[in-house]
C-alpha cells in the first residue's frame, strides 16, 4: 500500500524546486551562530522524540575558505548539547577544538555528504520513528496525499538497499554519489535505516526534518484505517508545492527560531508532538 504509482512521489525536479532553491541564500553566519543553532536543533530534536540514544549526527558546514565543520561528540545526549559541547572538525575527521571523538559513521556520512552537495550547510541524520517505519517498508514511499507531505516534492531519494551499519566508507561514499549527481535532492530515506535531510541553513534543515516526521506519522495514521492512500493529482500537487516555497524560507527560520525561544526560556517544556 505504501508504493506510490504517482509520478509526483518525490523522485523528479520540478520548476518549483528550483525556485525555492534559488530564492533561499543565507547570509554567512559565525561559528558561534551555528554552534547556537546546532545544540538547539539537538536539543529539540531530542524534545520531539527523533533521537535513538545517544546514536545519530548532526553537522554543520562553517561559513569560510577552510573546510571546517561542526559535530556532535560521541557519548554526549541530546538534550544536554551546548554550543561547546560541538567538536570542530577538519577535511579528514580530525577533531580542531572541544572535547570527545567522532565516529567513524560520521566522518564517512557528514563530511562526504557536505562534500558532494555544498548547498548542504547542515546535514541531519535520525532514525526517527515514523519516518524510519517508511524506510522499512517494501518500496515504502512517501505518498503526495497531504499538503505537509507535498512541501517534499521532487526533493526526495530513495535507497531501497540496507548494507549493513553504516561504519564503512562504501555507504558514505553512496549517499555522496546521490548528493554529487541529485543536488535538488534534500532527504534521501535508507532503507531498514533511518533519514538524511539537507538544508542551507540548519534552521531550513530542522524545519524539514520536524515536517518530515509529520508527514510520515501522517500517512502511517491514514493507512491504520485500512482505507486506500488518496493520492493528490500532479498539478494540485505542483501548485502546492509552489504555493509552500513562496515563502518556505521565511517560515522555516521563524519557526526555529520560536522553538529556540520556547526551549531557552524554559528547559523543560514539553512540546506535543
Ligand atoms: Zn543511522
Amino acid at each position: 500500500m505504501l508504493e506510490s504509482n504517482h509520478s509526483g512521489n518525490g523522485s523528479a525536479p520540478n520548476n518549483a524546486v528550483e525556485q525555492v532553491k534559488s530564492g533561499s541564500e543565507t547570509a554567512p553566519r559565525t561559528e558561534l551562530e551555528d554552534r547556537q543553532d546546532l545544540a538547539h536543533a539537538f536539543r529539540l530534536a531530542e524534545a520531539f522524540g527523533f533521537h535513538e540514544g545517544i546514536c545519530n549526527h548532526f553537522s554543520v558546514s562553517l561559513d569560510g575558505d577552510a573546510e571546517r565543520y561542526l559535530i556532535n561528540p560521541y557519548g554526549t545526549h541530546w538534550s544536554e548539547m551546548q554550543p561547546d559541547s560541538l567538536l570542530l572538525i577538519d577535511g579528514d575527521g580530525k577533531v580542531l577544538e572541544g572535547e570527545g571523538e567522532v565516529e567513524d559513521s560520521a566522518k564517512f556520512i557528514h563530511i562526504g555528504g557536505h562534500r558532494a552537495n555544498p548547498r548542504h550547510k547542515a546535514l541531519l541524520h535520525t532514525h526517527m520513528p515514523y519516518a524510519t517505519a517508511l524506510t522499512m517498508v517494501n518500496k515504502g514511499r512517501l505518498a503526495m496525499a497531504h499538503q505537509t507531505a507535498v512541501r517534499f516534492y521532487g526533493r526526495i531519494e530513495y535507497q531501497d538497499t540496507f548494507g549493513g551499519l553504516a561504519v564503512s566508507a562504501e555507504e558514505g561514499e553512496r549517499l555522496a554519489e546521490t548528493a554529487r549527481s541529485k543536488q535538488h535532492i534534500d532527504v534521501t530515506f535508507l532503507s531498514s535505516h533511518g533519514v538524511v535531510v539537507g538544508g542551507e541553513s540548519v534552521a531550513r534543515a530542522f524545519d524539514d526534518l520536524y515536517y518530515l516526521e509529520r508527514a510520515c506519522r501522517q500517512q502511517i495514521f491514514a493507512q491504520q484505517t485500512g482505507g486506500e492512500l488518496k493520492e493528490l493529482d500532479r498539478d494540485i500537487v505542483e501548485l502546492t508545492v509552489e504555493q509552500i516555497n513562496r515563502d518556505i524560507q521565511q517560515f522555516s527560520d521563524a519557526h526555529f527560531r520560536a522553538l529556540s525561544r520556547v526551549i531557552d526560556n524554559n528547559p523543560n517544556h514539553r512540546f506535543v508532538f
